[in-house]
């Protein structure tokens, strides 16, 4: 069986056996309190450890190995400025449907759920100078050490393109980091073969936890908001995958499937992402020079589906509220929300803490986050999906533009788990 399939049937599998657990069990009850605490959680977290554990020298080596090989300055320039339009317009693209969405069925409108007494304290967020300053690492070591990717793609980058500048005395160091970069990702592929069992975990853990009855008062909210993922997968991915991919958009989703799936329920692009090189590489034919760079920039800043998630929050919220907002403020949404998802991890979670931020640049209290946090976890998990779907769709649109694809007749991710 193919690994989307497995991974396909473990998620489904876990939805199937959390509700059990959730509605004619409980989450309470010892047996399966002591199941989720000694073996669903550990396996379940296992899994992701171990992804996280590839992604620091991963997207050291990639991004190193993806410049330095694209050779001269010039071509990385056209390529990251490229990928870097595509990235920021279909962000913005993306928050301006949730808006339009939000703004026509109005999920905020005649429902009853308590404001008062929910709150939320929003870490502050540094000014916006800083974040930039951020991005230049003071110290390498130490940005791999805590896992700042921003950092990590800024110096790794640089790394690429003097090793490509030096040449000949560097080659020995290139050879080094290409080992590194092959070997990750065959750990990669050994830590897949437990995706689909991983996978049934999280599932059943989050199902169990959160069951059905979080979601009734949220429920008009949360269905806008797959409304709008699945509309922009469809519309927007589809169309680049058309127009500018050159490809079927079925035969495009099919190919990225093991990845939105992977994606969907770990909730972390970050943790995604050497599923994503794997099928953007194997399954689209794109050239590892191209997928190594545009990927993991892709799973750091281009983050579509919180983007909407932020303009259908911000309305629904101000909806709920009875605050009315202008033009002008639903433009700030916009570029708020795209600037905030350019900020938000690839974690699960971390795009409802960069909503204060959004919040906040039109005026609304950022404890109104206390209302949705519930149901937090499910959003993340169809947002995600389209984050890494998003990289995958302008990845593939510009390695077309760079005649950077030798598309493979068949799908070689995954006849049985391992690749072809
Ligand atoms: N979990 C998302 C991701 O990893 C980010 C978010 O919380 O929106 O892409």
């Amino acid at each position: 069986m193919k690994l989307a399939t497995r991974i396909f049937i473990g998620l489904i599998l876990g939805i199937v056996v959390g509700l059990i657990f959730n509605l004619a069990v409980g989450a309470e009850t010892g047996l399966v309190k002591n199941l989720l605490t000694y073996l669903i959680s550990p396996v379940g977290d296992a899994f992701i450890r171990a992804i996280r554990m590839i992604v620091v020298p991963l997207v050291l080596a990639s991004i190193v190995v993806g410049t330095a090989s694209l050779g001269d300055i010039r071509k990385v320039g056209r390529i990251g400025g490229k990928t870097i339009a595509f990235y920021l317009i279909t962000t913005a693209m993306a928050v301006i449907l949730g808006l339009l969405l939000a703004s026509v069925f109005t999920p905020g409108v005649g429902t009853t759920i308590k404001t008062e007494g929910v709150t939320y304290t929003a870490a502050k967020a540094p000014p916006f100078m800083t974040t930039i300053l951020n991005m230049i690492p003071v110290n390498p070591v130490d940005a791999l050490a805590r896992a700042d990717m921003l950092q990590i793609i800024v110096f790794a980058i640089l790394l690429g393109i003097a090793i490509s500048l030096v040449g000949e005395p560097a080659k020995a160091l290139l050879k080094v980091i290409e080992g590194l970069n092959e070997a990750m990702m065959k750990l990669t592929m050994f830590v897949m073969e437990a995706a689909p069992y991983a996978v049934f975990c999280l599932m059943t853990r989050t199902v169990t936890n959160q069951g059905a009855a979080i979601l009734m008062p949220l429920a008009k909210y949360i269905i806008i908001i797959y409304v709008g993922l699945i509309i922009h997968a469809i519309v927007v991915y589809g169309g680049i995958a058309k127009i500018f991919g050159k490809v079927s958009p079925i035969d495009f989703f099919k190919r990225v499937s093991p990845a939105m799936l992977l994606a969907y329920s770990s909730a972390s692009s970050a943790a995604t992402l050497p599923l994503t090189i794997e099928c953007g590489e194997k399954n689209l034919g794109i050239k590892r020079e191209v997928c190594a760079f545009t990927l993991p920039l892709g799973a750091t800043i281009n983050m579509d589906g919180t983007a909407l998630y932020h303009g259908v929050s911000a309305l629904f919220l101000a909806q709920l509220l009875g605050v009315d907002l202008s033009i002008g403020q639903m433009v700030t949404i916009v570029l708020s929300a795209t600037l905030a998802s350019i900020g938000t991890a690839g974690v699960p979670g971390a795009g409802m803490i960069m909503l204060a931020m959004v919040l906040e640049s039109v005026g609304l209290p950022v404890s109104a986050i206390g209302i949705i946090m519930g149901v937090d976890r499910l959003i993340d998990m169809g947002r995600t999906c389209m984050n890494v779907t998003g990289d995958l769709a302008c990845t593939l649109a510009i390695a077309r533009g760079e005649n950077a694809i030798d598309y493979p007749t068949t799908i070689a991710i995954h006849s049985k788990g391992r690749p072809a």
